[in-house]
């Protein structure tokens, strides 16, 4: 089924060639559907939410609300109050720094995170450590860039508050068992954060068969709007959370003398919030339902191995990321060429893909290398698409000599 038909942007051309969009792991495109639903959004029902008796808004709450019951019920949590809207990942990630583990790790605690984190999960921890005296631990991988299992388990202590943790490698593609590494944690009675931000949109996330204590992934990633995301709280977890930002809507009554503020989650969605953004989301998930989280993911895959396979028949090509379970992206280097360079020549055949570090700096310092090239596909990427690319990929290599 061609579901490039649902993309606007995919009929564009881009330095005169049909543009193939291979760089889904920095942002998914998005629908008609998503796209006409903000603008339904702006042009009929524009309105503050949560705050007026007049038709407008009720309609805009509505909708918002509705959202993070479609939220809800898309990632299995047990109520909608369990989700906040956040900007993104990022957003939500410093979130849980500052609300929970500010106030719940004390000088000397520890956090684990992996060696395969993107920025977003390494620099806030790296933050908040520096300001309560907490240490930042590194769980290593081996070369194929998996975490090496019996080196995690052997690094948890009783200093181990927090284990923060991605989904799926943004840059390697690795999939983490987060299911075991929960199970682990819980015996060590440590807490759990899941970078989803790389999964959400390419298969099934259960928080309730997780059982993780908080989940963040950004909207743009599933085929929602940037400035957009969402951190799930399991519900045990609101009481040991701070107020991250104050203002309206976080509030049950202020006065000089004392605030009382908000049941979660609009306790943590201080001011105005990013309804269209919220909107969007809502008719993204409706979008993804729609087709099937699980023919995403069979789509997804056959396009991984197709293209796996054809890379790795060129000659001097080296892919980094090589586990098991792995999602559909593919990071390269060909020996003597630099990523750029491979980059910007396929931005003449019409090919979008992404060069450099993928945010992940000591994952390159790992590997040694200063980035790769990365292509990464989405469900409406088509096997032809792949074709064209590994023909021009060859054709830039005889380019660069
Ligand atoms: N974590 C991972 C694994 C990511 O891939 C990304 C985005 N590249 C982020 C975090 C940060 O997401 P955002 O920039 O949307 O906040």
């Amino acid at each position: 089924m061609d579901f490039q038909k649902d993309f606007p942007i995919l009929k564009s051309n881009v330095n005169g060639k049909p543009l193939i969009y291979f760089d889904n792991a920095a942002t998914s495109q998005k629908p008609k559907y998503v796209i006409n639903s903000i603008n339904n959004y702006y042009q009929n029902y524009n309105s503050n939410v949560h705050r007026g008796v007049h038709e407008l808004s009720q309609k805009a709450t509505n909708v918002y609300e509705g959202s993070r019951v479609k939220i809800q019920n898309f990632i299995g949590a047990k109520s909608s109050k369990e989700i906040i809207f956040t900007k993104g990942t990022t957003d939500g990630i410093n979130i849980i720094a500052s609300s929970w583990a500010e106030t719940q790790l004390n000088q000397g605690d520890e956090i684990i995170i992996t060696t395969m984190e993107h920025h977003s999960n390494i620099v806030p921890w790296q933050i908040l450590c520096e300001k309560i005296g907490a240490k930042l631990i590194i769980s290593p991988i081996n070369k194929k860039g998996e975490m090496i299992m019996s080196e995690f388990k052997s690094l948890i202590s009783n200093k181990t508050k927090l284990i923060s943790i991605s989904h799926v490698s943004n840059t390697l593609g690795t999939i983490n068992p987060v299911k075991d590494i929960v199970e682990i944690a819980k015996e060590n009675n440590c807490k759990v954060l899941i970078d989803a931000a790389q999964s959400i949109p390419h298969f099934k996330v259960d928080v309730s068969k997780i059982d993780c204590d908080f989940l963040v992934f950004s909207g743009h990633k599933i085929f929602a709007p940037t400035g957009i995301g969402v951190l799930y709280v399991k519900n045990d977890r609101f009481q040991e959370m701070k107020p991250y930002q104050g203002g309206g809507d976080m509030i049950k009554d202020v006065s000089f003398e004392k605030t009382t503020y908000n049941d979660p989650p609009h306790k943590f969605e201080a001011g105005t919030p990013n309804i269209s953004g919220v909107v969007g989301l809502g008719s993204a998930i409706d979008y993804v339902n729609k087709i099937g989280i699980d023919k995403i993911s069979n789509l997804e895959n056959d396009l991984l191995h197709y293209a796996t396979e054809k890379i790795e028949s060129i000659n001097k090509i080296k892919i980094f990321g090589n586990a098991e379970n792995k999602a559909s992206v593919i990071s390269f280097n060909i020996n003597g060429f630099h990523p750029f360079d491979i980059g910007t020549l396929l931005d003449q055949f019409g090919i979008a893909i992404r060069t450099g570090h993928h945010c992940t700096q000591p994952l390159m310092n790992f590997y040694n290398i200063p980035g790769t090239a990365r292509i990464s596909f989405a469900f409406y990427n088509q096997k032809k698409e792949i074709d064209y690319f590994i023909d021009s990929l060859k054709k830039a290599i005889l380019m660069l000599g």
